[in-house]
């Protein structure tokens, strides 16, 4: 009798715990993918029912029973239950945690499922003189009213949240008045479709007919398109194609991209409601999100990197866009790549996949060139609109001011003389990444990181980037008292100031990250960049990646020269896609666009390749390097860190390890290290790091599933932090 019940728990331990029904329950009403209270040592914790069996390691009389069932129905599929699985396999970590971390957080905690609330909210009739009443008298009411009135009459909640502050006392005074009402989000009449008049171009309409000759079956696609060559507009058609047959689509799309426009941009192109899931949202909305996607109720789901563990019945399309974007991995903890994962759950699902950017990673691209990917290429920006031009400014001898040199000063002027918008990039952001002292040499080292603390003016605070670490903004040097402190380089918060200064007549906006922390900033400062209001436009990757702005003739890259030397031997790539996005940005619209970038090594052959060829010729070199170096996607790699408040005490439990390795493994698994990481002290933790390397995947795979559990038995375990990174994408 198969009365052994098998739980997933959130636990560090690679494997599943057995416990026996809880008591008076029939085994029959047990279903693998329900919630079990269970006792744990002294306390209880929520677990999901894996399987059942008639087999356990445990002594019988050791099995202690399960306390309550929680859901009547399971919340997970069995198809569901075996990717999650399969997935903690892959990734060598813990099941509990890899299973409950794809619930939502309150029904990880073991509470009950959240009952469904309306999402939708309309505009009643209210007459003119309503209105206006309400406008003298309820203000924050009356503006709400009027936005819905842009929406064309409804909008969604989520929408309303992003856009206002503390929305439910509104919403709630205006339907207690019958001026708006709430319905159910699959209300069949919740947006009016709206289809654009172009037709596709004909890269277009073949990547489309590629993909939708295949919806019944598992196969990979890369998309590979420049920027503006209309990779969206292939998404939506293909996602018409499978929702009109009844099946469901994922759509991810990293962090960045995820804004109130795309949301809209789908909502009006495709029919059904749709999940938004995203750490942007609160837990109630997330779970309302995900609750949708379970039951099948929502049509599309939309989300960042968690998304793809989402449990999705009749997936029938899955959409990866900016698949290079490295926000697809997830650095902490379960460390997973969503790109990845996408891929294995297509394959599960049995159906498509699109991988789609116009840098795509020499992952895919090799993929893509041993014809396990269908290669769809977009070669040409969409509706009228032209590539833009990129040119070098070499800014060796040059006065800079701010960072700007003379020429950038000057093409700048033109541009916004003409009435057109630039925008400056900078990828730092911040006033300075140093303050020093002209008297001693003093320099705002982070006493936690082997890092600087970055200058913060307006906040008045030095700050770290790598651990947070705060202090206020010391006036004289902490070191010889001197008051003679300067800033060293350049952030994006001093672009701005310099560029007030310069072109004071000309509205600017800054985004960045410490710009854009209060709620609904970021869309505000997107929407004055989109429609124009602004014409210079400062900022760091948020504003390079994926948004569209058609005003823009020029964009300039203040410091290309950061990622040319970098000691991972993904810097060139990451450096090359993020030239090439931010080179995107510029003359998406009617007129054609130009892109400068300041740099000091005018010759160094990435900018040379870029500029000339393109990224598809750098590319192609770079390949070249990775096969000549063995290095991935030839070959595959998984890294072991570890950490400790003593730098020796990490080297010890890694040299245990690589012993441990060179006893279990055979040639096939080359081992690299112990290494100090390249930032060796980081929030006052010494790290260290072990590289095993292998020629082949699964012979990896399956060295790691016998070598990983050993970590834990090694002497020096206890005494550090460790951690087990497969495919890792960033060797820090
Ligand atoms: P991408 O995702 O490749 O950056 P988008 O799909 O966002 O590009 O398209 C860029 C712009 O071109 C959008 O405004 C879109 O509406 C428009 N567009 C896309 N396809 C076409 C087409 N076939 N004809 C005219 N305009 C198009
Ligand atoms: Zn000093
Ligand atoms: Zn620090």
């Amino acid at each position: 009798m198969s009365n052994i019940l098998h739980i997933a728990l959130p636990a560090p331990v690679y494997g599943l715990f057995d416990y026996l029904p809880p008591g008076n329950v029939p085994v029959e009403r047990l279903t693998p993918g329900q919630r079990l209270l269970v006792p744990f040592g002294h306390t209880e914790r929520c677990g999901i029912l894996v399987s059942l069996s008639d087999q356990t390691s445990v002594a019988r009389r050791k099995l202690r029973p399960a306390r309550t069932i929680l859901d009547q129905t399971p919340l997970l599929s069995q198809e569901h239950l075996a990717f999650l699985c399969w997935v903690a396999d892959y990734y060598q970590h813990p099941p509990g945690e890899v299973l409950l971390s794809a619930l939502p957080v309150r029904l990880r905690k073991g509470k009950p499922p959240l009952v469904p609330r309306p999402d939708r909210i309309r505009i009643c009739n209210v007459d003119a003189e309503t209105l206006a009443t309400l406008k003298r008298r309820a203000p924050r009411q009356w503006q709400l009213l009027d936005w819905l009135h842009t929406q064309g009459g409804s909008a969604s909640m989520s929408e309303l949240r992003h856009r206002f502050d503390k929305v439910h006392g509104v919403v709630r005074a205006l339907c207690s008045k019958s001026m708006v009402t709430l319905n159910m989000a699959d209300d069949a009449s919740a947006t009016p479709l709206q289809q654009p008049q172009f037709a596709l171009e004909a890269e277009q309409a073949q990547a489309v007919t590629a993909v939708s000759s295949r919806l019944e079956q598992y196969h990979a696609f890369l998309l590979d398109g420049i920027t503006g060559s209309g990779k969206t507009e292939v998404y939506l058609r293909l996602a018409q194609q499978v929702l009109g047959q009844g099946r469901n689509v994922l759509f991810l799309v990293p962090e960045i991209s995820l804004t109130p426009q795309l949301i809209r941009r789908l909502e009006k192109r495709l029919p059904g409601p749709m999940a938004v899931l995203h750490s942007g949202r609160s837990d109630g909305e997330r779970e309302q999100a995900w609750q949708m996607a379970c039951k099948g109720q929502a049509r599309v789901i939309l989300g960042t990197r968690s998304a793809v563990l989402a449990p999705i019945p009749d997936l029938g399309l899955v959409l990866v866009d900016e698949e290079h974007d490295s926000s697809y991995k997830q650095q902490e903890g379960f460390r997973y790549s969503a790109r990845d994962m996408a891929l294995v759950r297509a394959q599960r699902a049995g159906c498509p996949v699109v991988l789609g950017s116009a840098t795509p990673s020499l992952e895919s691209l090799k993929n893509a060139m041993d014809g396990r990917y269908s290669w769809l290429r977009l070669t040409r920006r969409a509706g009228t609109a032209q590539s833009p031009r990129m040119q070098l400014l070499d800014i060796r001898n040059q006065r800079l001011q701010g960072g700007l040199s003379p020429a950038l000063l000057q093409a700048l002027e033109e541009v916004l003389s003409r009435g057109r918008q630039a925008m400056v990039f900078l990828n730092r952001r911040g006033y300075a990444p140093v303050l020093t002292c002209y008297s001693c040499g003093w320099l705002s080292d982070c006493p936690r990181c082997d890092a600087r603390q970055t200058m913060h003016r307006r906040q008045g605070k030095l700050a770290c980037h790598h651990c947070g670490n705060e202090r206020p903004l010391p006036q004289h040097c902490p070191s010889c008292g001197s008051p003679e402190l300067h800033p060293l380089g350049q952030g994006t918060e001093q672009l701005e100031q310099v560029l007030q200064q310069h072109f004071p007549e000309h509205p600017l906006v800054r985004i960045d990250r410490d710009a854009t922390s209060t709620k609904g900033s970021l869309d505000q400062l997107l929407a004055q960049a989109r429609d124009g209001r602004a014409s210079l436009l400062v900022g760091t990757q948020m504003l390079a990646k994926g948004h569209h702005f058609p005003g823009v003739a020029l964009v300039a890259m203040v410091d290309v020269d950061g990622g040319l030397f970098g000691a991972d031997f993904r810097a060139a790539e990451r450096t090359a896609q993020l030239v090439i996005q931010v080179a995107g940005r510029a003359g998406r619209g009617k007129h054609p666009g130009q892109v400068l970038m300041q740099t000091r090594f005018p010759d160094h052959p990435l900018l040379q390749t870029l500029v000339n060829e393109g990224y598809a010729a750098f590319a192609r070199e770079a390949l070249r390097e990775r096969t000549q170096a063995e290095l991935p996607p030839y070959s595959f790699q998984t890294l072991i860190r570890a950490s400790a408040t003593k730098a020796e005490t990490a080297t010890a439990f890694l040299q245990q390890a690589a012993t441990q390795v060179e006893q279990m493994a055979g040639k096939e698994v080359q081992v690299w290290g112990p290494v100090p990481a390249p930032m060796q002290k980081r929030a006052g933790r010494y790290r260290s790091q072990l590289l095993l390397q292998a020629a082949n995947r699964n012979l990896l795979q399956q060295f790691l599933g016998d070598f990983v559990p050993t970590l834990s038995t090694l002497s020096d375990a206890g005494r550090v932090r460790w951690s087990v990174d497969v495919d890792p994408q960033d060797l820090y």
